[in-house]
């Protein structure tokens, strides 16, 4: 595979305080110096570019900028001792596509230490279908499964669990045989059949009482949960833990604030673990990619994903703020 002199890029910058952004043809000067040269052929569209594309929570750190998290491809030219042309790679994370250029970008220039070599049995296309969403929902259930939260221990919780953190957990918790109860906000009854679909054995929607604070200690529910929502979701999941169960919490689509009482900890043995996909150590990393060969089935990744082309990443940005894409989506940066 060759390198590209002249590609296409999704263009991020900063015209006073309004970002601005489009298609633009770039050539291979214009991208960063780092060590290691990649032919994209995917990437993906998180709830966090979404943040970033809104000009929300300073996502977005350089000007101008190629954003896009994630990244799957061919290495066409190496610096670095660790890869080769030929090479398939995926990165996720580092802080890519917010203080270093990324993936939306037929081309990209990418620091070696970031990158991981795809693993055995999965191509460009699944390594993206299954993303940083799926990666981080790996990473939790390696969380639940480090804290011995094994299928025989009861049912587990996911929360948000139409997006894209959600679907992929429920896919592999599902597969791996645990019980899966999907938590969805109200209004979300449609995703309901496609939560079964992939896996879940049953779907519900939180209704009020989701979004008000429980009472310290209540009926005792889950044995262990994963929990994308935080907030007061995550203040009900702790008081409705089964004794010694596990939640693994990566996120924070209803909120960042935690409001709870140490009772599930002190009488329950509940323990809270959180879970970073960014600076997450590569061991860590490896190993969870390692499990997505197998652990996650293809006709479950073909439910969650659609793919849509770099143009429509914007627009797409903008629904997935809103909360009106179920599942994850694959960018084809080539398309
Ligand atoms: P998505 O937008 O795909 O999914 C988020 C889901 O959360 C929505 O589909 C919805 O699920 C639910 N939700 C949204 N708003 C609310 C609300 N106000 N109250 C309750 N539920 C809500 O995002 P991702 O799956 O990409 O990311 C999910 C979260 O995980 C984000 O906060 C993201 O920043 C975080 N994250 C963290 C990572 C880490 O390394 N720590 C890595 C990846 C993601 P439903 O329709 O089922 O109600």
């Amino acid at each position: 595979m060759t390198a590209l002199e002249q590609f296409k890029a999704l263009w991020v910058d900063k015209e006073g305080d309004r970002l601005v952004s489009g298609i633009k043809e770039i050539e291979l000067k214009d991208l960063p110096k780092e060590d290691v040269l990649i032919r994209v052929d995917y990437s993906t569209l998180n709830y966090k570019e979404g943040l970033g594309f809104a000009n929300l929570n300073k996502i977005f750190r350089i000007f101008p900028m190629v954003p896009g998290l994630d990244l799957a491809g061919t290495v066409v030219a190496s610096d670095a001792a660790t890869f080769k042309p030929g090479d398939k790679v995926v990165l996720n994370g580092w802080s890519v596509g917010e203080r270093y250029w990324g993936g939306y970008a037929q081309m990209a220039r990418i620091n070696s230490d970031f990158l991981i070599p795809l693993p055995q049995g999965m191509d460009t296309y699944k390594a993206m279908a299954i993303g940083t969403a799926g990666y981080t929902a790996m990473l939790m259930v390696l969380t639940l499964e480090d804290a011995g939260i094994t299928p025989e221990k009861g049912p587990v919780i996911v929360t948000g669990a139409a997006g894209g953190v959600g679907s992929l957990a429920v896919a592999i918790l599902s597969h791996l045989g645990y019980e899966v109860e999907a938590l969805t906000k109200a209004g979300q009854e449609s995703t309901h059949d496609y939560l079964k679909d992939i896996g879940a054995a049953t779907a519900f929607s939180g209704g009020k009482a989701w979004d008000t604070l429980p009472a310290p200690l209540e009926t005792q529910k889950w044995a262990g949960a994963v929990d994308t929502v935080g907030a007061q979701v995550l203040a009900r999941l702790l008081s409705q833990m089964a004794y010694g169960g596990c939640v693994a919490a990566c996120g924070l689509a209803g909120g960042f604030k935690l409001e709870t009482t140490v009772m599930p900890f002190i009488l329950r043995g509940v323990s809270l673990r959180g879970v970073d996909s960014v600076w997450c150590p590569n061991e860590q990393r490896i190993r969870a990619w390692d499990r997505l060969v197998t652990d996650i089935p293809d006709d479950a990744l073909a439910k969650i994903n659609q793919t849509i082309a770099l143009a429509e990443v914007p627009a797409y940005a903008k629904k997935i703020l809103k909360g009106q894409v179920t599942g994850h989506i694959v960018v084809d940066v080539n398309a």
